[in-house]
């Protein structure tokens, strides 16, 4: 461009070209809404479904690509797209591969917005959501109907910690014509490999590990076949669900320690669910590593590691007021929903609410997630909430 032009302008189109040898560790962020393109007919030949150019800020940039890419690899999948937030992604699924008449199964220990919006798709979308039993495994045969698109898995229930026969629900499904999703957040696709065990889709809330700080929220669904990616970008497109460059840039900075992190939690997690398995207060600890949870022998089968989530029943004789007065005595465990930074946390959950099936009636259920403060401080913090009961 000619060098006369306005001091103005050349703000706009600077001259500047950055040399090719510049070398670093991070992926550049590019936030972009407008992409250029070099010739009106590379505009006018536009695909943004490809992933070989780029069309609009909303169907990708390097940045984002990048780390399509990388979570794909995680998972063993061909295809990844990104999406606001885990909900974000649930959504997706749902808007992609169900219409009117069509019956989805959700099982009965779902991430709970995931349920709810099952409730909101019947009451108002023509669509039928049942719940399922997550112990059902090959059993869910007899629930497949031919209308019955979609079925969901979560492995573990994110609050009640069952975990389900992944495999045997994926043939039962393939054998009728349905596809499983399967939200794989619990163990960031570090302790389960979804994909290899028979699901269609996988599901994460990067909120979580990926994310590591509790500072974002962004979700993502894995896929290996061509075609259930495309109707999964179609709706993507739809609602218009873009990630913001610099969240992407956070959980690209995340990702390479998350092994790390996810070891580490895990570690402490089960030293501190055993811990609180000895005391008298506790009738139940809730780990798929322990041989009392339901499941245990898919996880052992199934699953190559933990990360830092659990949950705790109380002895029957404690009231929800009295284990709310302990979950507010607690100093470093802080009250709050999500997971998967670097802080502990807590969560009373009311279980019937959702479950009609639920075998633990009476009994007050509070998750844990597991920090990186270090698990003695943890377990003394424990410890002095106890006395609240005495
Ligand atoms: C947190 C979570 C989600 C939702 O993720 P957000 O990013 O918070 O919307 C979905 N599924 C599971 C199992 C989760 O733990």
């Amino acid at each position: 461009m000619s060098k006369s032009k306005e001091r103005q302008t050349k703000l706009l189109h600077s001259d500047y070209q950055p040399p090719a040898d510049f070398g670093a560790f991070p992926t550049p962020v590019y936030h972009a809404s407008t992409v250029l393109f070099k010739s009106v007919a590379a505009m006018r030949s536009r695909d943004w479904q490809s992933r070989d150019s780029y069309t609009y800020g909303l169907h990708g940039t390097p940045t984002t690509f990048t780390l399509e890419e990388q979570l794909a690899q995680i998972e063993g999948g061909n295809h990844c797209i990104l999406a606001p937030s885990g909900l974000a992604a649930i959504a997706i699924v749902d808007f992609a591969f169900l219409r009117s008449g069509d019956d989805v199964l959700i099982p009965e220990n779902v991430y709970n917005p995931n349920r709810e919006l099952g409730n909101w798709l019947t009451h108002d979308f023509g669509v039928t959501a049942r719940y399922y039993d997550p112990m059902i495994g090959a059993g869910i045969a007899d629930l497949i109907r031919p209308d019955t698109r979609l079925i969901w898995a979560e492995t573990p229930g994110s609050v009640t910690m069952e975990v389900p026969d992944i495999p045997a629900i994926c043939k039962a499904a393939h054998e009728k014509g349905a596809i499983v999703v399967v939200d794989n957040t619990w163990s960031a696709g570090l302790g389960f490999d979804a994909l290899s065990h028979g699901a269609d889709v996988v599901l994460h809330a990067l909120t979580k590990y990926q994310g590591g700080a509790s500072d974002l929220l962004m979700g993502a669904l894995i896929t290996r076949d061509d075609d259930l990616h495309r109707k999964l970008s179609v709706a993507h497109m739809r609602f218009g669900m873009g990630v913001g460059a610099d969240d992407v840039y956070l959980v690209l900075r995340s990702l390479p320690t998350m092994k790390l992190r996810f070891e580490k939690h895990g570690k402490a997690a089960m030293e501190i669910a055993s811990w609180l398995k000895s005391r008298p207060e506790i009738s139940r600890v809730l780990h798929p590593a322990f041989e009392d949870c339901p499941g245990h022998e898919f996880f052992k089968r199934d699953f190559t590691g933990a990360g830092g989530l659990f949950s705790v029943l109380f002895d029957k004789r404690y009231s929800e007021k009295q284990t709310d007065r302990f979950v507010e005595a607690l100093q470093l465990f802080k009250l709050g929903f999500s997971w998967g930074g670097v802080h502990s946390l807590c969560a009373p959950f009311r279980i019937m609410d959702d479950r009609k099936d639920w075998g633990y009636n009476g009994h007050q259920l509070v998750r844990f997630y597991i920090g990186l403060e270090e698990t003695q401080d943890l377990i003394a913090d424990l410890e002095q909430a106890f006395t609240v009961f005495s």
